[in-house]
């Protein structure tokens, strides 16, 4: 039996489609079902939805062979314990910093509010800034609305959320897609299945 660990949200939508194409489909309805291990159409695989913060985790223990997560997710969490073979090129968006509009930019230490605590840390060293990090959870736009932080480092897709709260775009931090990673055991341990997995999700991608 092969583990696939799949984000819940956003990636889910994306990668149920490309596992279809790849002749992976869940036998119940994820949509209406409560069950967080779905069997699906192939006996040997199956598929458990969890948070994407989660994916990494689940993946480097072995308690999932291989995990679909957005590289924003890899990156915080330190993905050198995992393959990361394919990019799944779904759920694609930029990690960007945001400002209030016109705000004028700020010289000396900043105030910074993500739930990309590492990246945003990396980022603004690699560019000699000063930046106090603040970790939020979720609604990091509501942070310079409120005199919480000067800016935020979050994913845009459209812009359409950072619009509708006053803020703009400024740096590109990365683009940003869905990865396949492989636990390094399982790939050992699994090969055969694994690899054959790989070559099927490829052929798909090659397809699309
Ligand atoms: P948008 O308004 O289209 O720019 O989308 C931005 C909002 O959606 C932010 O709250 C992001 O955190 C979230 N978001 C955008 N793209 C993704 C993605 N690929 N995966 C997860 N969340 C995303």
């Amino acid at each position: 039996m092969l583990t696939i660990a799949v984000s819940k949200g956003r990636i889910y939508e994306e990668a149920l489609p490309f596992l279809e194409e790849a002749g992976i489909t869940p036998i119940d309805d994820p949509k209406t079902c409560r069950k967080l291990i779905l069997q699906t159409s192939r006996d040997d695989v199956q598929l458990v939805i969890i948070r994407a913060t989660d994916v990494p985790t689940f993946v480097e223990y072995g308690a999932a062979d291989l995990g679909i997560a957005g590289k924003d997710v890899l990156l915080e969490h330190g993905a050198e314990s995992l393959y990361e073979p394919l990019d799944l090129k779904i759920a694609c968006c930029r990690l960007m910093t945001a400002a209030p509009k016109d705000a004028p930019d700020i010289s000396g230490r900043i105030r910074v509010a993500t739930k990309y605590v590492k990246t945003a840390q990396r980022y603004f060293a690699g560019r000699g800034i000063q930046a106090e990090i603040i970790k939020l959870y979720g609604s990091m736009e509501l942070a310079p609305l409120v005199g919480l932080a000067d800016c935020i480092v979050d994913l845009v897709d459209t812009g359409n959320t950072l619009k509708a709260n006053g803020l703009e775009p400024r740096d590109l931090i990365m683009n940003i897609s869905s990865r396949l990673v492989v636990n390094k055991a399982a790939m050992k341990m699994k090969h055969q299945a694994i690899q054959s997995l790989l070559d099927q999700f490829e052929k798909t991608l090659a397809e699309r």
